[in-house]
């Protein structure tokens, strides 16, 4: 039956930036899919731990800077140790710093590039390992409008989404024969802390709604239903895609 092909019973999700927004979304829609999460981030996880349980679904907490390199081997060997097993991966904790291009400074432009980038690459490497071991696992790389569009006064956050993409599409083609899919999701405007400034910027956020065909932002409960469909069997012929969940934004 199909239904059963989006169960996530029995699975365990590790997802980066479990503490809040499109994170914690997407971490509560795999536990009502049945899944397990280990959270791994730097911020406060107790509201998603709580929603999580709720759900009678377990929720482990790992404490990771992923902005500081060895910090994703570590990641991996204190989830394999507390669960044994990595079946799905998010790859979802990302900052944005915003600034005119010629005033950008060197600091900034490391910082987003670490963590947006960086880490998933090196995240993704060592969960590959593991998947690779298993014979099967989801990889889910979150990607942005911006790794399509410019964007305006975010180079670096534009730099490090293209790029996401992209990695998206190489690591699928050499792990599909491995038994493992490497998809990403790209959010469009999303209501979190993330578009906070966006949001109270008159200006750009009246630009911003009226160029989105469904005429409002999205939540973070929209990437529920996305985020299942790529971490279940559902979806085990798709592979290197992006998957715009967006409103329409990209189609106007
Ligand atoms: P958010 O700021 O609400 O949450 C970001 C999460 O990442 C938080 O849990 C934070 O603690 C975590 N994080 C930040 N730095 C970290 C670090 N060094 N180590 C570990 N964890 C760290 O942002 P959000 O809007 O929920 O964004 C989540 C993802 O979605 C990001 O990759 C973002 O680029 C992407 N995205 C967001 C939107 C949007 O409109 N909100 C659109 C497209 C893509």
């Amino acid at each position: 039956m199909v239904q059963t092909s989006f169960s996530l019973n029995g699975k365990i999700a590790l997802l980066t930036g479990a503490s809040r927004g499109l994170g914690q979304g997407m971490a509560v829609g795999l536990a009502e899919a049945g899944a397990d999460v280990i959270g791994a981030g730097i911020s406060d996880m107790s509201d998603t731990r709580r929603q999580i349980e709720a759900l009678g679904r377990s929720f482990y907490e790992i404490k990771a800077d992923l902005s500081q390199e060895g910090a994703a081997v570590q990641l991996v060997d204190d989830a394999l140790k507390k669960v044994g097993k990595i079946d799905i991966l998010v790859n979802n904790a990302g900052i944005i710093r915003r600034n005119e291009s010629e005033q950008f400074s060197d600091e900034d432009w490391d910082a987003v590039i670490n963590v947006n980038l960086n880490s998933v690459f090196r995240l993704t490497r060592e969960v590959g390992k593991q998947m690779i071991k298993q014979g099967s696992g989801k990889i889910i790389n979150i990607a942005s409008m911006l790794s399509f569009q410019g964007g305006l006064r975010v180079p670096a956050y534009t730099a490090s989404k293209h790029a996401v993409a992209g990695l998206t599409k190489s690591l699928a083609n050499e792990w599909v024969s491995k038994g493992i899919n490497v998809n990403a999701i790209a959010p469009g405007y999303m209501a979190t802390d993330n578009t906070e400034a966006l949001r109270n910027d008159e200006v750009r956020n009246a630009y911003i709604t009226s160029r989105i065909p469904k005429g409002e932002w999205g939540t973070p409960a929209d990437l529920k239903g996305p985020v299942v469909f790529l971490a279940s069997d559902a979806s085990s012929y798709v592979n290197g895609h992006v998957l715009c969940v967006d409103g329409g934004w990209m189609s106007s």
